[in-house]
């Protein structure tokens, strides 16, 4: 039995929506765009949300608006995906790494200690689809107005450290009742091929910005921004008469196109109706079996205040070392089942480390990570197949240990 870790879910709903955007005769950024913003905004209520080409790019656009470079400090986890980082990174600020907690995400604590009058942002990482500690996240910045420094309009507008999250793996996940897309400043999903919602590439910026910003304002601003600054889009430009423009802001080129879009557009509405109840089920099926296992570790899907959109099944082996997980890995894809680790601690990576940052300093980052294996989660995955998954791993780690 072969059992790939994260193949796409397209059906005929998404191939038909793909062929009228071909045939529609308008392929980059238009309707079909459109209808996926309303949808993200219809779906988790978030005020506004403008789609671009990746969740890497929003994250940077997000930065940008907020004014971030040379000499800020953005706070991130330490066990991230390398966009979380590399974003901080292209508009020219410090990445300020911190620990996570036991759940993979980030440690309040730690952030509280990190934070220096040069903090301009938090990106905390619903790793997993687990919802950070948004409420402490945001007493803790309330905690420290009095020591922020605004240099610019927006940073004196908020008056605070933005709260920026990387809601990558979290869309449909829902903290003390409410979708994320509401919950941070701004919210960034990822559209990518392996996310529980994919436009092949793509992402999601959703605005929730406090009073007295204006929501649609300031979408406004980031789709020209996000179209080199121009003043028309190129879906307007191409109506009779529609030729004349202006470009008044440096902008980036990252807006998403009508053919990608199309592909998210029949997907949302089936995600948030049928597929995430299926992504969760599974999580319950591996929660039963690896409960009554005394090596495994298993990862938080609800609490009091949080529901995961269980993007990942995060499965840790007590008291192994990174190179006896190794193994299991191995053993597991003898039998044809395709497992992943999430995340390499950012510190393991070259660039992180020629840049200073040592493993050493993240201690739960590298215990987390020496005993995980990510199994496969999706909504295709039939009962026979999720039995083979559960006794090859049992298998193999207890062939292990
Ligand atoms: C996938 C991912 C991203 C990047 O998403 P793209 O849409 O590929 O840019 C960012 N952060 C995390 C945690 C991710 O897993």
């Amino acid at each position: 039995m072969k059992i790939p870790f994260s193949p796409p879910y397209i059906n005929k709903a998404v191939i038909k929506e793909v062929n009228d955007a071909l045939e529609s005769g308008w392929i980059t950024t238009g309707p079909k765009v459109r209808k996926l913003e309303e949808l993200v905004c219809k779906y988790t209520y978030s005020p506004n949300t403008l789609c671009v080409n990746s969740a890497t790019s929003g994250l940077i656009l997000a930065l940008k608006w907020y004014g971030i470079s040379k000499g800020d400090e953005v706070i991130i986890p330490a066990y991230t995906y390398a966009a979380t980082a590399l974003a901080v990174i292209h508009v020219g600020a410090t990445p300020v790494m911190v620990d996570i907690e036991n759940d993979f995400n980030i440690s309040v604590k730690q952030i509280e200690k990190a934070i220096t009058t040069k903090t301009k942002a938090i990106i905390p990482v619903d790793i997993a689809g687990w919802p950070c500690n948004y409420s402490d996240i945001n007493k803790i910045v309330n905690s420290k107005k009095k020591i922020f420094q605004s240099s610019n309009n927006n940073q004196e507008k908020l008056g605070r450290i933005l709260i920026l999250a990387d809601s990558a793996h979290s869309i449909g996940a829902k903290y003390k009742n409410h979708f994320l897309g509401t919950i941070a400043d701004i919210t960034v999903f990822s559209f990518h091929a392996v996310k529980n919602v994919t436009t092949a590439e793509g992402g999601a910026v959703c605005l929730n910005l406090p009073k007295p910003f204006n929501n649609q304002e300031e979408y406004d601003y980031l789709r020209c921004y996000s179209l080199n600054g121009q003043t028309k889009d190129a879906f307007t430009k191409s109506k009779a008469g529609g030729w004349k423009y202006d470009i008044i802001y440096p902008g980036l080129k990252i807006n998403m196109p009508d053919i990608l879009a199309a592909i998210g557009v029949a997907q949302i509405p089936e995600y948030f109706e049928k597929t995430l109840k299926k992504r969760l089920n599974i999580y319950a099926y591996y929660h039963n079996f690896f409960s009554e296992k005394p090596w495994a570790i298993l990862p938080p899907c609800i609490d009091d205040d949080r529901v995961s959109s269980c993007h990942l099944y995060a499965l840790r082996i007590k008291n192994i070392s990174e190179t006896t997980r190794n193994i299991i890995i191995d053993k597991i894809s003898q039998q044809g089942v395709a497992t992943n680790v999430h995340f390499q601690p950012l510190p393991l990576l070259s660039l992180f480390k020629e840049m200073g940052y040592e493993i050493n300093s993240y201690p739960n980052a590298y215990n987390n990570y020496k005993g995980e294996i990510s199994l496969p989660i999706y909504p295709q995955l039939t009962k026979e197949q999720l039995e083979h998954i559960v006794l090859t791993v049992e298998k193999a780690v207890e062939t292990s240990l």
